[in-house]
């Protein structure tokens, strides 16, 4: 199957149009194969062009270069979480391994953006764990307690002094974090792609259909051509296992996200003028919900197993829904017709929240599953992994290898059947905030 650009994204829809866009359409055979364009296999690339400018090195994406995830996500470029989905933080140490990769994730975006004079609306805002339930408060106090142990800076908030920041009565209780970016996750990734070094070759709307690897050689097969690589790099994230990468330890789940036009003048002075800010839900299948620079709201308020190749325009429709009631809900004030755009975007996910970053094979390599939080740590891995191929080593990959790696996860039907179920729990528990 293919994955398919569509024109739904807002953000994408904030670019400039690429053009000079090449299809791969003859066979090629090239020192390094690198499959996926987002924020993991762009870092490796340009990481692996710096190390080798001498050496051919290819880059390909299904679609076109940074147009899944990497531009379809909500810009929180984080440094703590509160949940990963499916599991609590008990355990610090843990907890602290986690933290200290969001770090690394950090510095290496910062890093990438000042070298290049990047401009893609960073804000060092900090963001919300935020919830209308007052009993969520002691979620907050138990995590504030985490947060205070790791010398997070941090502070609780109640429904006054968060109306004031945030332009709604919606919220009840809230923790904000001081740590963490918001960004406008296309024009980030877009710049990764305009600083490809030159003995990148990037071939775009071409689907790796299959690969084997004989002896050194890895063999992949596309539609109209065929690579021959000496070694290869898997950043397909949600299409990691559509491709046979550790099948039984990650899996895609397809989250939808809406984003209206700019208010006016008056909409936004009847929302209190806030300045830009960021919400997380407490509970896992909440809202996220931003307010951009630009004075945009975008909401995220759907998380399921769908086909991770296409969501149908009715399918996005019916989600499209949801969020204009998540929006109307905390916005009341606000016309109910300010979408302007919706679309889905495909996530990987683990069962105990590790993220993928292996030698899965002699010259094959994989890095992904970031559960949701993939900025930072997509544009780490993807810098590390191409290290970690070149086998050298670095401090960032003794800390990304510190954690306890994906654990194995039940085969189909078995699989689905379990996070559908636990996804319906979650949306339960969680429906007063969607
Ligand atoms: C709605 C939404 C909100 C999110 N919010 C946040 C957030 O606020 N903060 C955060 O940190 N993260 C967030 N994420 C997650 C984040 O976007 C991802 O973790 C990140 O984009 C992963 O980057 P990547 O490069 O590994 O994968 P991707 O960006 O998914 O790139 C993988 C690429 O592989 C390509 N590919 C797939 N199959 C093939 C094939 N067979 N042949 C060739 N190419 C192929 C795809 O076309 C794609 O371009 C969100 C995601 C979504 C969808």
């Amino acid at each position: 199957m293919n994955v398919v650009n569509d024109k739904t994204c807002g953000w994408i829809n904030d670019l400039i149009t690429r053009t000079n866009i090449k299809t791969l359409q003859s066979n090629e055979d090239c020192e390094w194969l690198i499959i996926g364009a987002g924020y993991t296999g762009l870092s490796a690339a340009r990481k692996l062009g710096q190390f080798y400018p001498n050496q051919k090195i290819i880059l390909v994406d299904a679609q076109l270069a940074g147009e899944g995830a990497s531009s379809r996500n909500s810009g929180y470029l984080v440094d703590t979480t509160l949940n990963d989905g499916f599991t609590s933080n008990k355990e610090l140490d843990n907890y602290k391994k986690k933290a200290d990769i969001y770090d690394l994730g950090i510095n290496t975006v910062n890093k990438f953006i000042n070298e290049h004079q990047v401009d893609c609306d960073w804000n060092e805002c900090g963001k919300y764990f935020a919830s209308s339930k007052k009993e969520d408060e002691k979620i907050l106090r138990n995590f504030s307690d985490t947060l205070k142990k790791l010398g997070f800076e941090h502070n609780l908030l109640s429904n006054n002094e968060l109306s004031k920041r945030l332009g709604t009565i919606f919220y009840n209780v809230a923790l904000h974090t001081k740590g963490g970016v918001l960004l406008h996750p296309g024009k980030l990734v877009r710049a990764m792609i305009d600083v490809l070094p030159k003995n990148v070759c990037l071939y775009e709307n071409s689907s790796l259909l299959s690969w084997n690897k004989t002896k050194d050689i890895i063999s992949c097969k596309f539609k109209d051509g065929r690579i021959n690589a000496k070694k290869i790099i898997f950043a397909t994230n949600g299409f990691l296992k559509s491709l046979g990468i550790k099948s039984n330890y990650n899996f895609p789940i397809t989250l939808t996200a809406s984003m209206t036009r700019s208010l006016t003048d008056d909409e936004f002075k009847s929302i209190g003028q806030p300045k830009e800010w960021g919400v997380l839900p407490v509970r896992p299948m909440g809202a996220t919900i931003r307010m951009t620079k630009d004075r945009r709201i975008l909401i995220r308020n759907t998380a399921e197993v769908h086909n991770p190749f296409k969501m149908s325009k009715f399918d996005l429709e019916k989600r499209s829904i949801n969020q204009k009631i998540g929006i109307q809900k905390r916005f009341p004030q606000l016309p109910d017709n300010i979408i302007q755009s919706s679309w889905s975007g495909v996530v990987s996910r683990t069962r105990n929240s590790s993220q993928i970053f292996e030698k899965i094979d002699s010259n094959v390599f994989a890095a992904g599953c970031y559960n949701g939080s993939g900025i930072g740590v997509g544009t780490l891995f993807g810098e590390q992994i191409a290290i970690k191929a070149s086998e050298e080593n670095s401090k960032e990959i003794e800390a990304i290898e510190a954690r306890s790696k994906p654990t194995w996860l039940p085969p189909q039907p078995f699989l689905n059947l379990g996070v559908k179920t636990r996804l319906i729990y979650e949306r339960l528990r969680a429906r007063s905030e969607i």
